[in-house]
């Protein structure tokens, strides 16, 4: 028997079989069962997530002996020749090593007559981004008045380089990244088949390291497989990926959040020795701080670190992120970046200050370093801050168990319209806010407007002249810093789409939101030129409460004092 690599062998054959799509078959067997099809598909989305695959199950649909179905019967000739790739009514093109024009106008005059066997002529275009300028002429003009014979199926990972005329005459989808749980469970379903033991650990870890593909999951089991034989575990795929464990994630996150720098430092040092991809561990971290944050917004038992030092530690790995894809010296950035992360968990942000300002403010004059306060006994509001290594270590150990999805039930919903509307009135906040955390987005998301909610989903819909920005959201990252936006507006975690609407919404009366909530990364003021310290008016100072109150607040010391 010939060797037959698992993404192949487990290729979905029924749409039924399709893994994380339902929204794309649901409505694809919608159109079969009411006969509705359009002449041109376009299914776009991240490699290895089954845009060609829903491809030849739609080809078959169509053309199986049984008739048009949404279940084709997989035995009759049509769709055998189509799964053995023989079918002489289905062309499948590769956009990559076909992009010549020539290629297009055989293309021509290939559709103009009718099919061999079966009801339709399929053309499959894989990576059409990548046909020419000419070539995407040529296919307009197939396009422009397509014979009824003739159904197109596109497939791409880059949307925005397929020109508009060609898009407007497709019904797009757009395909997402697989969920980890999900692509556990297929992995744990080939597995079994094939009599390989893989534990539980080692699924996780190649479901991380497949950030969403499932055929890169597939592959990779393959490669274990073959590395390994029958019997794999997580050390195994962790070795061949460069991945750190999530143990080790777990316990620099817990350094970092009780300020550990001595720790934070050792680890990654070893990290780096171990030839661990640094890159990689920041996403994840990243990743796991943001589950912290549903956590923290959702109320869940069990996380204790408020949600506003979550975000900024978000926001360092998020900029880190970006600055180490373009660096050799990725593990500097890395260390800067996870000491920055670990002073962010521990300083006060400016929403505590000012509430401490205020309440020190009621209780004796506004206390500034320049001027005489009125000596005053300090409110009894005054809380000391918190202190956070207390509470960030009460936080138990995020459980090894697969990520939970982003999606955890939220307490309390208010009603979807409400929701929309608060979104609307605030876009521009979210719009600013979502553009501090992937500065790409914000651009684009001006001419993008809230359209629905529904469940935890936000609909978000962009003007019809700008459909291409809608490409930049199929970066898990761009889509993100959406989604933790609106999440920070809900206040409980969302799931963005994005698409393009009917028409300009009404512009909405925006309330402009009060500037955003900046949060201040306090330093010990360091004095550029440290003036002549009045040491013994110094000691004094310290001595009363209010001062000692915003010294411990600002996590400052007197350089100087003026009388
Ligand atoms: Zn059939």
């Amino acid at each position: 028997m010939t060797y037959e690599v698992i993404a192949r062998k487990w290729r979905p054959q029924q749409f039924s079989d399709v893994v994380g799509q339902d929204h794309v078959v649901q409505t694809l067997e919608n159109a079969l069962a009411s006969g509705r099809i359009a002449s041109a598909y376009l299914f776009v989305g991240p490699r290895g997530i089954g845009k060609t695959s829903i491809a030849r199950i739609f080809a078959k649909a169509l053309n199986c002996e049984t008739g048009v179905t949404a279940t084709p019967c997989d035995t009759c000739d049509n769709c055998r020749e189509i799964m053995a790739s023989t079918s002489l009514d289905v062309m499948e093109i590769d956009g990559a090593s076909n992009n010549r024009v020539d290629e297009v106008r055989d293309l021509r005059e290939t559709v103009r007559y009718a099919p061999a066997h079966g009801r339709f002529k399929l053309i499959i275009i894989d990576e059409v981004h990548m046909l020419s300028n000419s070539a995407f002429n040529a296919l307009l003009k197939t396009l422009e008045e397509p014979p009824a014979h003739v159904k197109f199926f596109f497939a791409t990972t880059e949307p925005h380089k397929i020109p508009a005329t060609i898009i407007s005459r497709c019904q797009r989808f757009d395909l997402r990244r697989i969920a980890e749980s999900e692509i556990i469970e297929r992995l744990a379903l080939i597995a079994k088949d094939e009599k390989v033991k893989i534990d539980d650990d080692a699924l996780l870890a190649i479901a991380r390291g497949s950030e969403g593909g499932l055929r890169d999951a597939e592959s990779a089991l393959d490669q274990l497989i073959a590395f390994r034989g029958k019997k794999i575990s997580e050390a195994d795929v962790l070795q061949v990926f460069g991945l750190v464990s999530r143990r080790t994630l777990d316990e620099l996150s817990e350094g970092i959040l009780a300020g550990e720098m001595a720790s934070i430092i050792g680890q990654v040092d070893a990290l780096e020795q171990a030839g661990k991809d640094l890159q990689r561990l920041v996403l994840e971290l990243m990743d796991g701080f943001r589950n912290r944050l549903v956590s923290a917004y959702t109320g869940e038992e069990g996380e204790s670190v408020d949600a506003e030092r979550l975000l900024r530690i978000c926001d360092i790995l998020s900029d880190a992120d970006e600055r180490m894809r373009f660096s050799l010296s990725k593990r500097i950035l890395l260390e800067t970046a996870l000491v920055r992360c670990a002073r962010a968990a521990r300083v006060a942000t400016l929403e505590e200050l000012i509430v401490q300002i205020n309440a020190l403010k009621a209780g004796g004059g506004v206390v500034t370093m320049a001027e005489a306060p009125a000596a005053a006994a300090p409110a009894p509001t005054v809380a000391r801050r918190a202190a956070p290594p207390a509470a960030a270590t009460a936080a138990p150990p995020q459980p090894a168990a697969p990520q939970k999805p982003a999606t955890a039930k939220p307490k309390q919903v208010a009603p979807a319209g409400d929701e929309l509307a608060t979104l609307q009135a605030q876009w521009s906040k979210i719009v600013a806010h979502a553009g501090r955390i992937a500065v790409a987005v914000q651009g684009a998301l001006k001419d993008a407007c809230p359209s629905g909610v529904e469940g935890d989903t936000v609909h978000i819909d962009f003007d019809p002249e700008f459909a291409t920005e809608l490409s930049l959201f199929e970066s898990p990252r761009n889509r993100k810093a959406v989604e933790r936006s609106l999440a920070n507006v809900l206040k409980r975690p969302v799931t963005a789409t994005f698409q393009v609407g009917k028409e300009r919404p009404a512009q909405v009366a925006e309330t402009r939101a009060p500037e955003e909530e900046y949060s201040v990364d306090v330093e010990t003021p360091a004095a550029p030129e440290p003036q002549p310290t009045r040491k013994g008016n110094a000691q004094a100072w310290k001595q009363r409460d209010e001062v000692k109150q915003v010294l411990d607040m600002f996590n400052g010391t007197i350089v100087d004092v003026r009388e």
